[in-house]
């Protein structure tokens, strides 16, 4: 066996979109020009092979990030998707942090959303090299030059144009290929398979030469010997200035810009060119290093030693726990033993494939480059790094940001509890974004997500994947727990009663540590006061007692904790006195370090029309936010801000009511801060009643 398709053939890429960009059309459509999916799916008939499961064709979103191949000039294209609702952002997280190349989407009409600002963001973080497509050019009111401009300003993107549309809104008939300087239209009874060329227009002539020289000046500055070239008084070949643009687009210099209609079957393949012509190949992302040290490392190729990230976890009713992996280096190949490094255990490979649209290819290998689904890692979660067992190593994990919302929730049915339990905790396995909590105290199972529409999704799923029918509580807010002092003393855990009696002795110091920068444990014991066979678990009883906080019964974030003093008695001591006695003085002590509860800001963006607009900045102030700025985009007003979620519940319907439905909103989660004295008083006197606070 060998590889079939060269390593510079290879593009693994996403589309980033807003919500309703039409990235669904749009990834129907390269699937369909790529020959491998010839019946066209309506998103709004809920047919899109991309949408993987249920309930994401009767939403119309795209949660997950199912990856497909598909296979165009020649190359092995993996489209990864990347869901477009901002309750899902590290699902976009984890797929850019996989991917090499981006198409970002956009709506001729809508232009930059306020998520797809927020996206770019994180794809600028992750470096990924992008293309840019401005969809619904069919649309009226569509217009592919503001929204170039809107990719500059807004964006900060340098944008090349490719095409130069041919009439726009119900005008739109076609693309003038700015490369090639020949028109193009869409032959509509073959769905726009059969491309007919032509001569350009004659009014559009002038205007598409200009861009055409300015396109030829973009290439030639990103290489020195076509700038020398071009400034010698020479024009550049159609291969020079893609070579120019190659260079530049995965510098990230510049992103060359398309536009047209998937839906009405327009504009598609010139975009399909533009992956294989500008986006990069894995052999041009080149060497991966390790996380921890920068001395290990893997280059693309099929016989270096193994290395994988797995990066989305699904559960199939058929085929059971399927877990996608970036092949980052070496061959894969089934009944491979191979190490999990970020977990430290072995595996085996099971089975192996290449997902399509509409089927599975089994597979023997899978090279360096490839993105592929395997069966039989049960333990492996998304994140971990998969490796050769004799040459291992460990690859950067995907960080994804804390839930900031909770909900209780209980089968309908009682015989339902154990099935709920192992649902849950399946679905726990598949998105790190999305926890599940047993309090025992209260004896509730509470899960904890990124927004109210995840929990929901999650709730769906239980019911229609897992046959599982649920209740649950009201949302509620994820509060944390800190301190602002630092507090330092000591607690003796000594029980006598009957038999063999319990000692353990600790003195902690404890410290507020910067926001974000999470838990420290630090030993400065001496002399084996506390022997080193305990401070485990006096590691243990802080955590412990960090998982459910002594103000509220909320998780203790950002304190750094250090034993460094204690002692034990030869027969009295061992390990669950060291964890009782450590869990209850971090709790004394983080008491006395003047605590603060914290909660989840969101960042708020509300767009009305201007007649509202003092209704929509009211509805910030009036929920504890601050208005941080305000904008005018294609005569609705738009209103940024930042708001504590505590107070954005409902807000969708309180929106609607005051702008008559005019009005929508979006948020994502910024940061955390102090909740006011008075709030938190009122929130831990509630928690106290609920009997949360132990
Ligand atoms: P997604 O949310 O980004 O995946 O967007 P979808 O692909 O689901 O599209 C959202 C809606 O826009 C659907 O009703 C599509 O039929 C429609 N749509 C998609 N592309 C186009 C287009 O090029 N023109 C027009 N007029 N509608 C489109």
């Amino acid at each position: 066996m060998a590889r079939t398709v060269p390593l510079n053939q290879v593009r693994n890429m996403g589309i980033m979109a807003h919500i309703d960009a039409g990235k669904t059309t749009c990834s129907e459509r390269i699937l369909f020009y790529c020959g491998k999916n010839y019946k066209i799916g309506e998103v709004h008939e809920g047919a899109a092979t991309m949408d993987y499961m249920v309930q994401e064709q009767e939403r119309g979103i795209t949660i997950t990030s199912a990856a497909t191949s598909v296979t165009w000039r020649d190359h092995q294209i993996s489209l990864i998707d990347t869901p477009g609702h901002v309750d899902f952002t590290a699902e976009v997280e984890r797929s850019l942090r996989v991917l090499d190349g981006a198409i970002a989407l956009f709506c001729a009409v809508g232009g930059v959303q306020p998520q797809t600002e927020q996206v770019w963001r994180q794809s600028e973080k992750y470096e990924v090299p992008k293309l840019c497509m401005v969809n619904k050019m069919d649309r009226v009111g569509a217009d592919f030059f503001s929204v170039i401009e809107e990719i500059r300003s807004e964006l900060g993107g340098n944008p090349v144009l490719m095409v130069y549309p041919i009439g726009q809104g119900e005008e739109f008939k076609g693309l003038v290929d700015l490369l090639n300087m020949k028109a193009l239209t869409f032959d509509e009874a073959s769905r726009g398979v059969k491309i007919i060329e032509s001569e350009i227009p004659a009014d559009l002539l002038d205007e598409c030469k200009k861009y055409h020289i300015e396109m030829m000046e973009k290439a030639a500055e990103q290489d020195e010997a076509l700038m020398e070239k071009y400034l010698g008084g020479e024009l550049l070949s159609i291969d020079e200035i893609k070579k120019g643009l190659r260079i530049g687009t995965m510098a990230r210099k510049l992103v060359p810009a398309y536009c047209g209609t998937a839906f009405k079957n327009k504009g598609v393949q010139p975009l399909l060119d533009g992956i294989v012509d500008y986006l990069p190949s894995p052999q041009d992302v080149g060497t991966i290093h390790s996380a921890d040290n920068p001395d290990v490392c893997r280059e693309p190729k099929d016989d270096a030693p193994f290395s994988g990230l797995a990066f989305k976890i699904l559960s199939d009713k058929h085929m059971g726990k399927i877990t996608f992996i970036r092949v980052y280096s070496g061959t894969l190949r089934i009944g491979d033993p191979i190490l999990n490094s970020t977990l430290d255990q072995e595996a085996r490979i099971g089975r192996l494939f290449r997902m399509h649209a509409n089927r599975q290819e089994a597979l023997e290998e899978a090279y360096a480059g490839d993105i592929v689904a395997v069966v039989g890692l049960t333990k492996t979660r998304t994140g971990d790094t998969i490796c050769c067992r004799d040459n291992p190593i460990m690859l950067e994990s995907i960080e994804f940001p804390a839930p900031v919302i909770s909900i209780s929730i209980r089968p309908s049915s009682r015989n339902d509890n154990e099935k709920l339990g192992m649902s849950l905790h399946s679905l726990a396995m598949e998105d790190p974004t999305f926890l599940v909590r047993y309090d025992q105290e209260t004896g509730e199972t509470i899960i904890s997500g990124m927004g109210e529409l995840h929990l929901e999704i999650i709730v769906d799923r239980l019911r229609r994947e897992f046959g599982v029918e649920c209740e649950v509580g009201k949302p509620e807010v994820a509060y944390r727990e800190t301190i602002r002092h630092k507090a330092e003393g000591e607690y003796k855990h000594v029980k006598q009663s009957g038999g063999r009696g319990q000692y353990a002795h600790v003195c902690l110091r404890l410290e507020p540590q910067e926001p974000g920068h999470g838990f420290a444990f630090v030993n400065e014991v001496k002399g084996g006061v506390i022997p080193n066979e305990y401070l485990p678990a006096v590691e243990k009883g802080v955590i412990k007692a960090m998982e459910s906080g002594p103000c509220g019964g909320f998780p203790v974030v950002d304190v750094k904790c250090t034993v460094y003093y204690g002692s034990y008695h030869e027969v009295d001591s061992n390990e669950f006195a060291f964890i009782e006695c450590a869990r209850q003085c971090f709790k004394n002590l983080f008491l006395k370090g003047n605590p603060q509860l914290l909660e989840p800001i969101m960042s708020v963006e509300v767009a009305v029309p201007e007649d509202y607009m003092g209704s929509a900045t009211g509805s910030i102030c009036g929920r504890r936010g601050r208005v941080e700025g305000m904008d005018d985009k294609a005569g609705t007003k738009l209103v940024r801000g930042y708001v504590p979620l505590g107070e954005m519940f409902g807000y969708s319907n309180s929106i609607r009511t005051m702008t008559q439905g005019r009005g929508t909103f979006t948020m994502v989660f910024e940061h955390y801060e102090g909740v006011p004295y008075e709030l938190s008083e009122q929130i831990i006197e509630k928690r106290k009643k609920e009997g949360k606070v132990r």
